[in-house]
């Protein structure tokens, strides 16, 4: 079982919040669309044959490829790891790109679930975070690719954005709603150091809300989606049952994955692995048989780490027996230590063999987490 991530570095202009790896080149579209179909065939032993289960087109801008990209990319993906056996295909999309025509393509390809990145359908913030859609143009995506037959599709809100009050964050939550998506994932504004929106809260010109604000929006954010049905199944991901996204949940719970592109990011249970975060260079080397990539060998105690933090997010928690024969008994000695506390304090609950987070546990989650770190 293992899962395939392309990076689509394109996008028309960039959010102010946005650090991502992308570019507004669109010169060189073509020219990626090559390089990456070699990486996925030079790149073919990474995965070691197992079976591919889920396949993530993320960016930047997946919508921004045409259908010929799509073809290309669609054609090698099928010659060189088959996709009869892959159960989920993503493609993340901006609401702007979804014009008719467009989703009426996207149906010619395997696609079977779309996420759409929304953040808000507050028209003001999305003109300040420069987004390119309103939310007109929102809600109009998500009914055109109902109407064409995609029956799985994501939404992507953002909270604690600027000005931010619960009645806005409210009206987000019940709009989102109103579209009945079969997923929904909620993070918190981050002014990530070198976008224009750290730069903006230095100047004093936009102001980041208090962590009582954070507090209560995420609490919203729990009772809403739970009220209205959808499982919490990672801090920051609901869904209605039965639709979590296998593609993520498969990272949270350490199965192997070939990330392709710029940027992107490759695991196989031992090492982690990342191209450079430049197109140029990236093609570049791709054409000449050099991938510019960097390389690490995870050693016992950052795989323990990686375990208990992204399993810790969800709702299945992490294995105790796992924790045993993978990391040791000093390892899982001093998980039962660590967890004592929380476990008395109701934060955190044993259940079938595994550790997971309590409903209350969820809001202190990082505190918990970063106390069963092994240092
Ligand atoms: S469209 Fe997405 S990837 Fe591109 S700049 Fe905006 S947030 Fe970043």
């Amino acid at each position: 079982m293992a899962g395939i991530y392309l990076h689509i570095p394109f996008c028309k202009t960039r959010c102010i919040y946005c650090d991502f790896y992308s570019t507004t080149r669109e010169d060189l579209r073509q020219r990626y669309v090559q390089a990456l179909c070699l990486e996925l065939k030079e790149r073919k032993d990474y995965l070691k044959e197992a079976t591919v289960e889920t396949v993530y087109f993320g960016g930047g801008t997946p919508s921004q490829l045409s259908e010929e990209n799509f073809d290309n990319i669609f054609q090698t993906l099928q010659e060189v790891y088959g996709l009869d056996k892959t159960i989920e295909i993503t493609l993340e999309a901006n609401p702007d790109d979804l014009t008719d025509e467009y989703v009426h393509t996207l149906r010619r390809f395997p696609f079977n679930r779309i996420s759409l990145g929304i953040q808000t359908f507050d028209d003001r913030t999305l003109q300040l975070l420069h987004r390119r859609h309103n939310a007109a143009q929102a809600q109009n995506a998500v009914r055109r690719c109902r109407e064409a037959g995609f029956d799985n599709i994501s939404i992507d809100l953002i909270y604690g954005l600027p000005g931010e009050t619960e009645k806005l964050w409210e009206n987000d939550l019940m709009q989102a709603l109103q579209l009945h998506p079969e997923h929904l994932s909620a993070y918190h504004l981050t002014y990530e150091e070198g976008t224009p929106l750290y730069r903006l809260r230095q100047e004093k010109r936009v102001r980041e809300v208090d962590e009582d604000m954070s507090l209560k929006f995420f609490s919203q954010l729990n009772s809403t989606l739970r009220q209205a049905g959808y499982v919490h199944y990672e801090i920051s991901n609901f869904c209605l049952p039965g639709k979590h996204a296998r593609h993520n949940t498969s990272y949270w719970q350490g199965i192997p994955y070939l990330g392709c592109g710029p940027s992107a990011h490759s695991f196989d249970t031992r090492s982690r692995e990342w191209n450079k975060a430049s197109l140029e260079t990236y093609i570049q080397g791709i054409e000449q048989g050099k991938r510019p990539y960097e390389t690490e060998v995870l050693n016992a105690d950052t795989r323990y780490n990686e375990y208990v933090m992204t399993g810790m997010r969800t709702i299945w928690g992490i294995s105790l027996d796992k924790i045993r024969t993978d990391f040791g008994t000093e390892r899982l000695d001093y998980l039962q230590r660590m967890a004592a506390p929380h476990l008395r304090r109701g934060k955190i609950v044993t259940q079938d063999g595994r550790l997971r987070l309590t409903e209350e546990g969820i809001f202190i989650s990082d505190d918990i987490i970063s106390d069963l770190m092994y240092v």
